[in-house]
């Protein structure tokens, strides 16, 4: 079943012994678990004589794996989402009061509605009034027509009149950037991480402990979440 091997790969990348690529090539060198014959001898000791989930004792049975076993990828997207929302707090404090309003900047001067400030009016040429609000003209107030536009500071980058939201806005992207370059920046330990996770989910699998009679029914009704994200990733 290889677990020494696993076990020996597990503790050499665990002291850094060796990378995680040789790691990851070893392991998948190794010939597939469920080929050897010891693995078809363990798990046919292990069928029992009813299914774990309806009880039948109508066979045939197989065993049924209990816990998930994600992908190499996977793993590393759960690795990644866990860093992400720790540096998520972490950065925080790093995008600065000063580079948040110098992303706004100072904003273009444009018209707008008198009414509700709204830089969405178009001009008419010869109807009066001259002008329309858009929001005017979804109800938002009445009337919708107005004769001159009103000057209003317009945040481009954000789409908003509205300094307090424009810099919120700012600050959210100039944190996602961080996050991204630092995320980046930290992609082998992220791998290291995930090789370390992916090799002790193979031990757990080649362990055969954590698993269960059931009825072929039963089993493909478990596996069919599994092969329907298999078929559509
Ligand atoms: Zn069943
Ligand atoms: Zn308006």
């Amino acid at each position: 079943m290889h677990t020494e091997e696993i076990t020996d790969l597990l503790s050499d990348l665990a002291a850094g012994a060796i990378t995680w690529q040789q790691a990851l090539t070893q392991v998948t060198a190794l010939p597939t678990a469920w080929q050897t014959p010891e693995w078809k001898r363990r798990r046919d000791a292990l069928i029992g004589s009813s299914c774990a989930v309806c009880e039948t004792t109508d066979g045939p049975f197989v065993l049924q794996h209990l816990l998930p076993t994600p992908t190499f990828k996977e793993v590393c997207q759960a690795v990644k989402a866990e860093l992400r929302a720790d540096l998520l707090v972490l950065l925080d404090d790093q995008v600065s009061e000063h580079a948040v309003a110098e992303h706004v900047g100072p904003g273009d001067e444009r018209p707008a509605c008198p009414t509700c400030g709204s830089v969405s009016i178009r001009e008419r040429q010869s109807l009066t009034p001259r002008y329309l609000c858009s929001r005017g003209e979804r109800g938002y107030h009445s009337p919708a027509g107005f004769d001159a536009p009103v000057p209003v500071r317009y945040y481009a980058k954000q789409k908003t009149t509205n300094r307090e939201v424009a810099l919120a806005t700012a600050r959210e992207f100039l944190l996602s950037v961080a996050v991204v370059a630092e995320l980046r920046r930290r992609d082998d330990r992220i791998q290291h991480e995930a090789t370390l996770r992916s090799l002790k989910y193979s031990l757990a699998y080649r362990s055969l402990q954590h698993t269960a009679t059931y009825c072929k029914k039963c089993a493909f009704k478990a596996d069919l979440p599994l092969i329907k994200r298999k078929q559509y990733a």
